[in-house]
């Protein structure tokens, strides 16, 4: 089958692409044309150590298949210095994936206040600053393509990960407040939340599964949603083993006080609230911004 997602003349940042996701994605992005920018800063699953060696490897496997590639060697955390390594290099940035990440995983009472900030710093605000520094490029050029990696431990939670977790869901927290932002410039930003093999999770996944959720299943949809043909925003996706799919918020139809009330009286109509049924106040719904819970309100008000 033929290539038609082609990035010719497209610049794409891929952070942490010296190994598992990051580097499934820069080989792929390579042999569609695009100029990627290989970030990685060579650190060990929990965030220790550094080397250059990882992101070097990358670039000259991309080279040696014919691809464009050049390595930058910073922490997600200083991305100013990584989108500068794109626009002196190429000159344009169009694409940012923010990939890199790391673990420091430990149940609540142990958790030092540096697994936390850590996990804030390299996930979050490394996240933060790579799209800041990209962005008013994209804005200028009216296109960007931008994929922030969540997870499930964000959306769903997981033992032992309240750092992590509270990182990814801020993460895509960020994704839904960027769609609104860039929605006008043509600046499209989805998360994503995969499962794949990788170091992250060579000793938690059963060998026969580690087979089947391979990181080149998560390519294609991370390639899809970064092409200029996909213009869909705000979106999360969920990516494992060729499985894909969409998750979204989904409010239940609720209750409605039109007086005043008590903690007694939700109390009494905790069933309901927390029924996903459909009920006289309507079916559950799909809100998508604070306006429609207020527009919902307003409509009940004047029932
Ligand atoms: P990985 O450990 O194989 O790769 C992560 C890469 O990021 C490494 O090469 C590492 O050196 C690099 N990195 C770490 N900190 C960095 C920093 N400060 N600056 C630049 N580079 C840095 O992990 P992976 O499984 O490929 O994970 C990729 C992303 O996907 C991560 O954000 C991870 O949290 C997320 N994720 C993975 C899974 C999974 O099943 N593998 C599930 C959910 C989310």
């Amino acid at each position: 089958m033929v290539d038609s997602l082609r990035f010719d003349n497209r610049v794409v940042i891929i952070t942490g692409a010296g190994s598992g996701l990051g580097k499934a994605y820069a080989l792929e992005f390579g042999k569609r044309g695009a100029k990627v920018v290989a970030n990685d800063l060579g650190v060990s699953r929990n965030g220790e150590g550094h080397s250059s060696r990882v992101a070097d490897i990358i670039v000259q496997e991309i080279q040696k298949l014919g691809g464009i590639a050049v390595a930058n060697y910073d922490s997600v955390e200083n991305g100013d210095r990584i989108v500068k390594t794109a626009i002196e290099n190429f000159g344009r940035v169009d694409i940012v994936i923010n990939n890199a990440g790391i673990l420091r995983d430990s149940s609540i009472l142990k958790m030092k206040d540096a697994d936390w900030d850590i996990i804030m710093s390299i996930h979050l605000k490394g996240a933060f600053t790579v799209i800041k520094a990209a962005w008013k490029y994209m804005k200028q050029q009216k296109f960007g393509r931008i994929i922030n990696t969540s997870s499930g431990s964000g959306i769903y939670g997981n033992f032992g990960q309240a750092n992590y977790g509270a990182a990814k869901m801020g993460l895509h927290g960020m994704t839904l407040s960027l769609a609104k932002e860039g929605e006008k410039n043509n600046i499209r930003i989805n998360s994503i939340t995969p499962v794949a093999a990788s170091r992250m999770t060579e000793d938690l996944l059963a060998p026969e599964i580690l087979n089947i959720v391979t990181p080149e299943k998560i390519v294609p949809l991370v390639v899809y949603l970064c092409h200029e043909s996909c213009n869909d925003t705000g979106g999360l996706y969920e990516a494992c083993g060729g499985l894909i799919t969409r998750v979204r918020w989904q409010r239940s139809p609720g209750i409605f006080f039109s007086g005043q009330f008590s903690a007694e009286d939700v109390q009494a109509r905790w069933r309901e609230i927390n029924s996903f049924e459909t009920t006289r106040l309507g079916n559950p719904d799909y809100p998508t911004s604070t306006t429609d819970t207020l527009k919902k309100v307003l409509y009940l008000i004047q029932e």
